[in-house]
């Protein structure tokens, strides 16, 4: 048999076979970069995997870290999906060119704050939930030791909190940078920094997740932990001696978003997953494994659990201008130089 028979027989009896695996391979694969608590990410991975039989290939980082690894990733995409955490470094990252745009069917049962993150990354962007930024303390740590609950971002800087404060790098952390965000449209530029700075010796750490101040507060390594409040609820519920507050000057908040990456290789998928994570069924994942955000469908139950955004006092946060890659960029390395060099 010549070559090319060879080749044909070959094909003849595998090449429809071959075919069909590659492309089942393909069409049944999903990489997800998820930027929430683990347990939360799992489990949307599992329920997703069961709904459509795709195989989710998941990784939790922080927000500040995604935009790092799809920036370094441009050329060659690895993920698909980038799915929560705070909407700005998705804006950053819209801007770069690094995420596809995408209207999905669902969109018109979105509030319109989820939208509205849509509509200012020109479609590369979606609001998946919302949260607002708070205090979580230690209820047993601040007895023991007759210290009153901090209530307002003044609080903090009372000597009784003196290397008590626990609050994420906002480099690496989206939290952090919302919070960072919060402080400057909160006092003003030059105020923010200025109460930053003041802030600074009470921090005993600069973590790379925003999550870890919760973990580190629950187990009373901290008094006081920056976090999204959310975050704060589920470590009570989990029976941890902990609450929450909001700032009583008031505080920012997260539109917790979704993209598609640009050159995803399962793009397919990732739209079947964009759909899926914006129905109620889905969004439902979120309070059935303990986070309590308030999601973006209108008709998703919001957990009872769940912060109300009503009755926390809101800065109207200025998602369009702190989401630019130049402003971001400019406050991080403020940050980095005028608070984090300081130690
Ligand atoms: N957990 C939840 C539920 C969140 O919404 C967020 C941020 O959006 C985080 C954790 C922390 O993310 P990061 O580590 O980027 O601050």
């Amino acid at each position: 048999m010549s070559g090319l028979a060879k080749l044909s027989a070959v094909a003849a009896l595998l090449g429809s076979s071959l075919f069909v695996s590659t492309g089942a391979h393909a069409q049944g694969a999903l990489t997800v970069y998820c930027g929430v608590q683990e347990e939360w990410c799992q489990a949307m991975s599992v329920a997703f995997q069961r709904a459509t039989g795709v195989q989710v290939a998941l990784t939790r980082k922080s927000a500040g870290e995604t935009l790092a690894q799809v920036r370094a990733e441009a050329s060659n995409p690895k993920a698909d999906i980038w799915w929560g955490g705070p909407g700005d470094p998705q804006l950053q990252a819209s801007e770069e060119g690094l995420l596809a745009a995408y209207e999905s069917p669902n969109l018109k049962d979105l509030h319109p704050w989820a939208v509205s993150q849509f509509k200012q990354s020109k479609g590369r962007s979606v609001g998946i939930y919302a949260g607002a930024l708070g205090f979580i303390y230690n209820t047993d740590e601040l007895k023991k030791r007759k210290i009153a609950a901090p209530k307002c971002w003044s609080d903090l800087l009372k000597p009784e909190f003196k290397g008590e404060v626990q609050t994420a790098n906002p480099n690496s952390s989206g939290t952090a940078y919302t919070s960072l965000a919060t402080l400057v449209q909160l006092f003003g530029e030059e105020d923010g920094f200025s109460y930053m700075k003041k802030l600074h010796p009470q921090v005993n750490q600069y973590t790379k997740s925003g999550i870890a101040p919760a973990n580190a507060t629950a187990r009373g390594e901290t008094l006081v932990g920056l976090i999204f409040i959310h975050d704060g609820v589920t470590q009570k519920i989990n029976g941890f001696p902990v609450d929450v507050a909001t700032p009583c000057e008031g505080t920012g908040y997260e539109i917790g978003s979704m993209a598609i990456i640009n050159g995803a290789k399962n793009l397919d998928n990732a739209k079947k997953w964009y759909d899926w994570a914006l129905t109620p069924d889905a969004q439902a994942i979120a309070g059935q494994n303990k986070s309590y955000q308030v999601p973006s469908n209108k008709k998703s139950p919001i957990p009872a659990e769940a912060p109300r955004l009503a009755d926390i006092r809101l800065i109207d946060y200025n998602f369009q201008k702190y989401g630019t890659a130049d402003e971001r960029k400019r406050l991080l390395t403020r940050w980095d130089n005028d608070i984090r060099a300081s130690s």
